[in-house]
């Protein structure tokens, strides 16, 4: 399988890196199963400035992020031609556009995009992004919840990671993927525990592991674990 390329465009590639290349996302990488390349968008600006941002149209407050510098990134990575429209090579890439009022990113939706071999994350900040980027540029609008955060950031690695983990390969047992929360649609996983069997928090007071789990019954396990399973 090829490996997942995944880019994401920024002002801030300081703040988006360390994650992707700490634990099982750098492990990841390091196993050639992704691919990640994170950028600076002021690569694709002409002033002196560097600027990013301009006032909005109609007035109002703060500064909007500007098309032309998403347009010439997306050209330079070889998914959007000048003319805005897709490239050959963009056919199974998706490019998402990080913004609080998108399509609500869910585990269905991380599934759904595992499709493709190449997501592209657009991360706004100040007021928002032109909204041509959106129009014109993205195939979708994500949003990881309905709160306004700083910028679009977070919510790349949140997508980012939810859907690499989802690749075959990435985490070290298949199996873990079958039994969790949201596998199925509103299903949360049941309890876990792990040792010490009796966690004592002052004399004569212990917090202790439901018997069932120390019965070695795996037919009562199971049937417990299905009760204490909730639903979203
Ligand atoms: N004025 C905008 C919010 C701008 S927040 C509005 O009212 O919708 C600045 C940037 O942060 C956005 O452009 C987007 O890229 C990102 N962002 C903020 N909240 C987000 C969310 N819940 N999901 C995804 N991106 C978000």
């Amino acid at each position: 399988m090829k490996p997942l390329r995944i880019d994401i465009i920024t002002i801030f590639p300081e703040m988006v890196e360390p994650y992707l290349n700490g634990s099982i996302l750098g492990r990841a990488q390091k196993a050639r199963l992704l691919k990640v390349a994170v950028h600076q968008l002021r690569t694709w600006t002409h002033d002196r400035h560097q600027s990013v941002d301009d006032r909005p149209f109609g007035g109002g407050p703060g500064m909007v992020m500007k098309i032309a510098p998403f347009h010439e990134a997306l050209v330079t990575l070889g998914v959007r031609k000048q003319n805005g429209s897709k490239t050959a090579a963009a056919k199974k890439t998706r490019v998402i556009l990080m913004s609080a009022k998108g399509t609500q990113f869910t585990q269905a939706e991380a599934r759904r995009l595992l499709k493709y071999n190449r997501l592209v994350f657009l991360c706004g900040r100040y007021e928002g992004v032109d909204e041509r980027v959106a129009s014109h540029l993205a195939d979708e609008e994500m949003s990881i919840g309905p709160y306004v955060l700083t910028g679009g950031e977070l919510p790349a690695l949140v997508m980012a990671d939810a859907i690499v983990r989802l690749r075959p390969g990435v985490l070290g047992k298949e199996a873990s993927l079958l039994v969790e929360s949201h596998t199925e649609e509103g299903i949360l996983e049941y309890p876990q525990y792990t040792r010490p069997e009796v966690y004592a928090v002052k004399k004569g007071k212990a917090w202790r592991v439901p018997k069932i789990l120390m019965s070695g019954n795996h037919k009562k396990i199971e049937e417990w674990r299905k009760t204490k399973s909730g639903s979203a």
